[in-house]
């Protein structure tokens, strides 16, 4: 397959491109895009081929559920069963926004778009040309990250196109992404709403607006063998090629073990926040950002990954990070990047 590459400014959307792109959905096809939070990979939401098309682009496992997109708060009625006063509450506060929400679903949802499950995934993202383009593809665009299943998310379209040219009919350059790690998840078909993956939202953000909000205990536990409840946060994912490992502990004791293991390792990068570069020197080290910005960290983070890829990097050692705010997301991003090796020190 050819896949057709445009640039679209999202300050000065082009029509007659993102009709282009609208056009394709609609027939069935598939196209990347960008959003506030990573690249999408869409496709026709209600079409269950497309659907099966999309696990086959990214190499998904189809029990791997997609997130539905939509463009205006009226379709969300058309496609779930319920929406309660809770949901309207976080919807009001977080939509348009790095948000998803899980409800039941209506019978107009394939399962091939929900892996199989009863509820959907539901997003409204804030980003004006990925509006534009579900508004042109018809309201419902199903779309996970626009990486091939296992690599980190991609947060730069030439990432979309080591990933996915000659296996999509288009992708669209929107540039930089703003936040750099997929959405907050939040389940609304529990008793307590509950957290399934963490993201810019953050625990705190959602209890201003619900008071009780639960977290889903196997995201955050690095050593927990208990099944996530969010399918894909099964799989091994976000990772590098390189074995990577995360140094946890006091500050002074942190940067001295992290010297200790990469003076005897020629291939290894070291990541860690800008304050403390000048400690690494003469070591290879990449800058996440600083250590008050969570923000700054998480728009650097997949970049990180994927450059140390292209530099046939073998071993990596971070640092760890704040966990607050939207550092919950970091840490959980890291540790599975890590594949849950974490040394305490
Ligand atoms: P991605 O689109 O690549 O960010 O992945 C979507 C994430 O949403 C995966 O972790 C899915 O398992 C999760 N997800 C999608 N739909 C549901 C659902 N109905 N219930 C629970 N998790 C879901
Ligand atoms: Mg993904």
């Amino acid at each position: 397959m050819d896949t057709k590459t445009v640039r679209i400014d999202e300050n000065k959307i082009d029509a007659s491109l993102i009709k282009e792109a609208g056009e394709i959905i609609k027939s069935g096809g598939l196209v990347a895009f960008p959003t506030e939070t990573v690249y999408g990979l869409g496709g026709d939401a209600l079409n269950p081929e497309s659907s099966k098309k999309i696990y086959a682009a990214k190499g998904r496992p189809s029990d791997n559920p997609l997130i539905v997109h939509i463009y205006r708060i009226e379709d969300l009625e058309k496609i779930v069963k319920n929406v309660s006063d809770e949901a309207r509450k976080v919807i009001d506060a977080f939509w348009p926004g790095p948000l998803t929400l899980i409800f039941e679903k209506n019978d107009i949802v394939p399962k091939e778009t929900t892996g199989g499950l009863d509820t959907v995934a539901v997003r409204f993202p804030i980003h004006p040309t990925a509006a534009a383009f579900i508004e042109a593809a018809g309201g419902f665009v199903a779309a996970p990250s626009a990486n091939l299943s296992g690599k980190p998310s991609p947060t730069l379209a030439k990432y979309v196109c080591e990933d996915l040219n000659g296996r999509v009919d288009m992708i669209i350059d929107g540039g930089n992404i703003p936040i750099g790690l997929e959405s907050t998840i939040v389940d609304m078909t529990s008793e307590i709403p509950m957290i399934l993956r963490p993201g810019f939202v953050s625990k705190e953000m959602l209890e201003e607006v619900l008071g009780r909000v639960e977290t889903d205990p196997t995201i955050l536990d690095a050593s927990s063998t208990q099944r996530p409840k969010a399918p894909g946060m099964r799989y091994r994912h976000y990772a590098p090629k390189a074995d990577m490992e995360i140094i946890r502990g006091e500050e002074k004791n942190v940067i001295a073990a992290i010297k200790e293991k990469a003076a005897g390792n020629p291939s290894c990068t070291i990541i860690c926040v800008s304050e403390h570069i000048g400690d690494y020197e003469g070591f290879k080290v990449k800058n996440a950002g600083s250590a008050d910005d969570g923000n700054e960290i998480a728009s650097n983070l997949y970049k990180i990954l994927r450059e140390c890829d292209d530099e046939g990097v073998e071993y990596i050692i971070s640092e760890s990070f704040s966990d607050k705010g939207i550092g919950a997301a970091i840490m959980n991003r890291l540790i599975k990047a890590a594949g849950h090796k974490i040394t305490q020190v």
